[in-house]
């Protein structure tokens, strides 16, 4: 027999570690509601050109890293799977007319992006991002709010200690004089560059900066800083980013060689780094301003800025520091019965209980009452709903499994009296599992 497994990158999500992930989307959605953006879905695929344009023909991300799906026949168009979720959502910006909506369009979303990557810790082909996006607002007020959302949702997903590292990387005013000088200076040590990026050096030097080559780490540390250049308007804009940051109390840490690898940023960019790793090109996420990509994509010109936190390696980063997977929701009651081919029943009345909102499960197979009370134990159930003789009076017994207590109860009762004593339970005196609220 062949044995299957998930493509090379691409890994399960199994139930124990989704329900962690549950709690981030719903920490996302939550903090994205309270500050006002409006949920979109995009698809999967695009257009290859949204990405070439949005995002650089010459980047890593279009050129090496793409998931082109091949053409067919009868389709003319080029896809390509989503490697980030801007382009899509300023395609769909344009394409729906929001420009007409009242601005800034505030968008955001949670979903799969898929780049074709080396493989490794923290780096998958399949990897999932919280997306927001502000179009329509040229800052610098929204950039500062931005920074503040993106820290706020690692500080509510408990994950401590996380910075984010800010610069400007100016517009189309100051950057022609900075890429002069970088592709100066990259010229000097020519004979030092790799292959790609000596290629690269003449079509798109800023992709340099963000080279994951060893030997580019050490040439990019000495390379002339866009920050050194910025023009007045870019100056003053970065300016008051800060201000608002500052008045803001958010800490953030200035980090001159910061540019991000995708083409269509201007101005404000950062990334969200935990404290102490850096240097491990492992950001947990990242963002920042695209006041050209609007108009790149065939709509008027428009700013905008967002950003996209990595979700596996938020999970990688709670589980590192030992914060505890989120625990899955257990069933109220399994309903439970000696009788082999008392399966209606059971299902009946489990059907019952679940239209009354509670969470249970009926057993529908045929092995022994002992087994069903462990599985449903097992399960940590909170009561088992036992069907005997007494069913023909319109009683049951409930079981109690974690008082290991049991008792009586009408049928007609059954839904009101469990409802109430799990939620006296829950909310008791003795309430031990501490979930946040
Ligand atoms: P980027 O637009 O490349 O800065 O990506 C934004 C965020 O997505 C990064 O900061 C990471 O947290 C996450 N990310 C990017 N690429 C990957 C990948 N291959 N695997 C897992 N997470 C990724």
């Amino acid at each position: 027999m062949p044995s299957f497994k998930a493509p090379r990158g691409t890994r399960d999500i199994l139930p124990a570690e989704r329900a962690t992930w549950g709690r981030l989307e719903r920490t996302a959605a939550d903090l994205a509601a309270r500050y006002g953006y409006r949920e979109i879905e995009t698809p999967l695929i695009e257009q290859t050109e949204v990405f070439e344009r949005g995002v650089g023909e010459v980047t890593d991300v279009v050129e090496k890293e793409l998931f082109r799906i091949a053409p067919r026949t009868e389709e003319a168009e080029s896809w390509s799977l989503r490697p980030e979720p801007t382009a899509g959502i300023v395609r769909a910006y344009v394409q729906h007319g929001m420009q007409t909506w009242p601005q800034p369009v505030k968008l955001t979303l949670v979903g799969p992006m898929f780049r074709y990557d080396r493989p490794q810790a923290g780096r998958y082909r399949q990897f999932w991002q919280f997306d927001v996006e502000v179009i329509g607002d040229p800052g610098p007020a929204v950039d500062a709010e931005l920074v503040e959302l993106g820290l706020r949702f690692y500080r509510d997903v408990g994950l401590e200690g996380v910075e984010v590292l800010l610069n400007s990387i100016g517009d189309a005013a100051c950057r022609p004089a900075f890429i002069g000088e970088l592709t100066d200076y990259f010229r000097v040590h020519v004979d030092r560059l790799p292959p790609l990026e000596r290629e690269r050096l003449e079509r798109n030097p800023l992709r340099l900066l963000d080279s994951r080559e060893p030997v580019m780490q050490e040439l990019n540390a000495l390379a002339p800083k866009i920050s050194n250049l910025l023009c007045e308007a870019c100056a003053a804009h970065f300016a008051e980013v800060r201000a608002h940051l500052d008045a803001l109390g958010v800490g953030y840490r200035r980090e001159p060689a910061l540019v991000r690898g995708l083409d269509y940023y201007t101005r404000t960019a950062f990334e969200f780094y935990r404290r102490g790793a850096e240097g491990q090109q492992q950001a947990l996420g990242g963002g920042g301003r695209y006041d050209g990509l609007v108009e790149l994509l065939g709509g008027k010109p428009t700013p905008g800025i967002g950003f996209g936190i990595g979700l596996d390696r938020v999970v990688l980063a709670l589980e590192s520091s030992g914060v505890a997977a989120e625990p899955e929701p257990h069933p109220v009651a399994v309903v439970v019965g000696a009788d082999p081919d008392g399966t209606v029943d059971r299902l009946r009345i489990a059907t019952r209980l679940r239209e009354a909102g509670l969470a249970a499960r009926a057993e529908l197979g045929r092995r022994k009452l002992g087994k069903q009370l462990e599985a449903a134990a097992k399960e940590h159930a909170h009561f088992a709903v036992i069907l005997g003789d007494e069913l023909g009076d319109g009683q049951v017994q409930v079981k109690d499994l974690e008082a290991g207590t049991q008792r009586l109860v009408a049928l007609a009762d059954l839904a009101r009296e469990l409802a109430r004593a799990h939620g006296a339970h829950r909310h008791g005196p003795d309430e031990t599992e501490g979930r946040p609220s």
